[in-house]
């Protein structure tokens, strides 16, 4: 069982998320729970390192920040103990999770899971901190923001559990925002792939790797409430949304389980990428080359990228998005380069969003594309790029009109609820 920050907000919601720990105890299960900080005390911390130096070690940053789910861990322990149950915390050093070193985006590498699994076999509910690890030589890491939800998937893994249930604000995945679209609808199942898709463009109701890491290791992870009372259907009958394989689906459908399945399943929004165009670029081989390369070597994600048609064969404009907090250092490199790329100007919009639509229906359908722009185009919503998967199209507009484009597609594809 994993709980969020929302869920994790004060004396009386740790007791609430203490009650359903309890109650999946009484039915039966060993359990493990990881937890993340309160709501807003990792951005609080975040804030107190860039006061101390703007150039912070990302090593001691990751001391500073690891200490929000120490503290909650703690606290649900002793509420546990409260309730008359056995429950203890196991800090990340403490099982320990062996992370690589790169600090404040950690990997996990492995998990002990020997006292741990001794512990719950003798009935105690094990409290795990969420987004903290350790390195080889003893240092302490985090998982990147959101990456509780990376913990409690490899804790499930390590453990060979039967399920992760990661209880959140919201009562499972829905096919958008529903804090943005009051039409969004719940899904029942989604699959592996299309919760990937859905995580990295933009749908933080799950940390992207913590998808990866279920898909690899085939944690069956459901997504639910935690804002319940006692008389709620119990986990167990699967309330949330189950993250399924698509052999999984394919049988759900032929029993005729998800009926309301939709050739796309969610739709979702993305505000912190940035366009850069460069114009003039020699339209010769190896030009794309020469910009791209430098930017990868600076480790800077290039996502969308066009090159336009050459003009009279000898030079050509080519736009692309990074990542908005990557902006200054991507024109840093630009410019560094200039002589080698041999481009005439540098122009930059931060002001675009990317907005996504992600299916498997695709893989079987045509015309998924031309729907969504069509929905744009009767609107007026300029498409400035678009690139494609096999599950999924995303178009590059001006973030103004975001909010718009999502509620247009999700009633152009029938979504709405
Ligand atoms: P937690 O603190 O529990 O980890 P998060 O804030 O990380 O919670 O994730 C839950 C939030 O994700 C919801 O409150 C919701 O606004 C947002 N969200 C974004 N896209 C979706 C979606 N497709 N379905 C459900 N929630 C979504
Ligand atoms: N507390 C961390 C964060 O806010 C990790 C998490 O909540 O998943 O990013
Ligand atoms: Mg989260």
């Amino acid at each position: 069982m994993k709980f969020g920050g929302t869920s994790m907000a004060g004396t009386e919601r740790i007791r609430r998320v203490a009650g359903i720990v309890r109650r999946q105890q009484e039915a039966g299960h060993e359990v493990a729970v990881v937890v993340s900080a309160m709501a807003g005390e990792t951005d609080r911390m975040v804030n107190f390192c860039r006061e101390a130096n703007a150039l912070y070690d990302p090593a001691e940053y990751d001391v500073v920040v690891a200490s929000g789910e120490q503290v909650t861990a703690g606290l649900l322990a002793m509420t546990l103990q409260a309730m008359g149950c056995k429950a203890r915390s196991w800090l990340g050093w403490q099982m320990p999770i062996h992370t690589d070193n790169a600090h404040s985006r950690a990997r996990i590498e492995s998990i002990d899971t020997d006292a741990l699994l001794a512990s719950m076999a003798a009935g105690e509910i094990a409290v795990i901190p969420g987004f903290q690890g350790l390195t080889d030589d003893n240092r302490i890491t985090t998982l990147g923001r959101g990456g509780s939800d990376t913990s409690a998937v490899a804790v499930a893994a390590g453990i060979k559990a039967d399920r992760c249930d990661i209880y959140t604000d919201v009562d499972g995945v829905y096919t958008t925002d529903p804090r943005i679209v009051a039409k969004a609808r719940k899904l029942k199942n989604v699959t592996y792939e299309e919760m990937l898709e859905l995580a990295s463009v933009g749908s933080k109701v799950l940390q992207t790797r913590s998808v990866s890491l279920a898909m690899k290791e085939k944690v069956r992870v459901q997504v639910l409430s935690s804002f319940i009372d006692e008389n709620a259907p119990a986990a167990d009958t699967l309330p949330g949304t189950m993250i399924v394989s698509d052999e999984e689906l394919a049988k759900l459908e032929l029993e005729g389980l998800d009926m309301e399945r939709q050739l796309i399943t969610g739709i979702a929004a993305d505000k912190n990428d940035a366009k850069v165009i460069l114009t003039a670029v020699p339209d010769r081989p190896g030009a794309v080359a020469t910009i791209f390369g430098p930017l990868a070597a600076a480790n800077i994600n290039v996502d969308m990228i066009i090159q336009n048609v050459g003009r009279e064969d000898t030079d050509t404009d080519v736009t692309f998005t990074v990542p908005a907090a990557d902006l200054d250092r991507t024109k840093a490199v630009l410019d560094e380069h200039r002589a080698t790329i041999g481009y005439q100007k540098i122009s930059t919009d931060p002001k675009v969003a990317k907005i996504s639509v992600v299916g498997v229906g695709m893989r079987s359908h045509a015309g998924i594309a031309a729907t969504m722009f069509k929905a744009l185009a009767d609107r007026g919503i300029n498409i400035q790029a678009i690139s494609t998967s096999e599950i999924k199209v995303s178009v590059l507009i001006d973030s103004d009109e975001t909010e718009l484009a999502v509620r247009l597609l999700h009633t152009a594809y029938g979504l709405d609820g």
